[in-house]
């Protein structure tokens, strides 16, 4: 295969383009793996890419696509020979390494890991960054000594990708999980993948009081902006708040009444370099705690034709859990 399928944007003076069209091996970037992709996924990011409504890509021509799970086709890297299944979450792929909307990727060995025991290439998808990233938030969570006897736990964006997985991980957790979402017709989606209590996202997008009532104890926060700040204002003395996200904006209209008045801390989570032990652990963990039915509930399946639709609809909010886009 000297030439494959790819997703590719190029940059022009008029702005930016996309399509789908054929790319030559000879141009993918430097790398000692070189893989068959077979299922990558679409993350918010992924949508930035595509609409090119956040400047997430760093060169051109980019092929986007954060995730990716696949077959290792040739390797000099010691530790992968071919025929491995891997999986790549971040570094940098689709943003500054071409990255997974393609039959074929070159990366470095040192950004893979073997695919989790237990997880077929199309669940490792369904869950990919946005599941791995819930995770890496639960686990931040805990790392601060919370734990579901101190109060209930929200989660914002919750029907979005991060947030679906988010309410299922805390839930299985045990802890007593309020949903906030602009979709109150999704509730009963929300309550299968274990959520107690629903919010309405209005509740929390008015400026917010520097304190206000306290509700929670714990939450992962995707969307960023007023959402985070009336989060916060309304967090229980001593709890804490993983923000990941920014769907809302990045701005955060705060004061730091919640960090000295009631010992509330912010707890920063990125996933794309995160070291390599903190992954194998979020990854292992998913691959145990996080319920295959309710994977399945949240996933629905697209072929890579239809991921320009697809980026355009999950930056407008119009994404409902995880989307797996099939490849190879
Ligand atoms: P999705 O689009 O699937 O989910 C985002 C959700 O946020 C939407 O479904 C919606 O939830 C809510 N939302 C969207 N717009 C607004 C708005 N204007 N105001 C309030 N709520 C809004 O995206 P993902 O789950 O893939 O990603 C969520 C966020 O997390 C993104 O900002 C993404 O960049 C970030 N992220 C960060 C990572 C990291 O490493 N830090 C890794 C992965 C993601 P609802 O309909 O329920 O209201």
């Amino acid at each position: 295969m000297s030439a494959f399928k790819a997703v590719v944007i190029e940059k022009t003076d008029a702005g930016q383009t996309v399509g789908i069209c054929s790319f030559d091996e000879a141009d993918l970037m430097d790398g000692d793996v070189t893989i068959r992709v077979s299922h990558s996924t679409l993350n918010y990011k992924d949508g930035l890419a595509i609409t090119g409504k956040a400047p997430v890509v760093r060169r051109f021509p980019m092929i986007p696509g954060v995730d990716l799970v696949g077959t290792v086709e040739a390797s000099s890297n010691p530790a992968f020979k071919p025929g491995d299944a891997v999986l790549l979450n971040g570094w940098g792929l689709g943003e500054t390494h071409l990255g997974a909307y393609a039959e074929k990727v070159r990366v470095k060995g040192d950004w893979l890991i073997p695919l989790p025991q237990g997880l077929t290439p199309r669940q490792a998808m369904a869950i990919g960054t946005a599941g791995y990233t819930a995770m890496l938030c639960l686990m931040a969570l805990e790392r601060h000594g919370l734990r579901p006897e101190r109060g209930p736990a929200i989660v914002t964006g919750a029907v979005g990708g991060v947030g679906s997985v988010a309410v299922a991980l805390l839930a299985k957790a045990g802890w007593h999980v309020i949903a906030s979402t602009g979709r109150p017709g999704e509730a009963d989606y929300l309550k299968n993948l274990g959520a107690a209590e629903i919010l309405d996202r209005s509740e929390l997008t008015g400026p917010a009081r520097p304190l206000a009532k306290e509700r929670w104890a714990a939450g992962v926060d995707t969307v960023g902006s007023t959402t985070l700040a009336n989060v916060l204002s309304m967090t229980k003395y001593g709890g804490a708040i993983a923000a990941c996200g920014l769907a809302g904006g990045m701005d955060l209209p705060t004061t730091v009444a919640p960090f000295i008045l009631r010992n509330v801390a912010l707890l920063g989570v990125d996933s794309v370099m995160a070291p390599k032990a903190l992954r194998l652990e979020a990854w292992n963990r998913i691959a145990h705690e996080l319920d295959h039915d309710k994977l399945a509930a949240m996933t629905s399946t697209i072929p890579l034709d239809r991921v320009l639709e697809a980026g355009k609809d999950i930056v407008e909010g119009r994404i409902k859990g995880r989307v797996v886009v099939e490849i190879g």
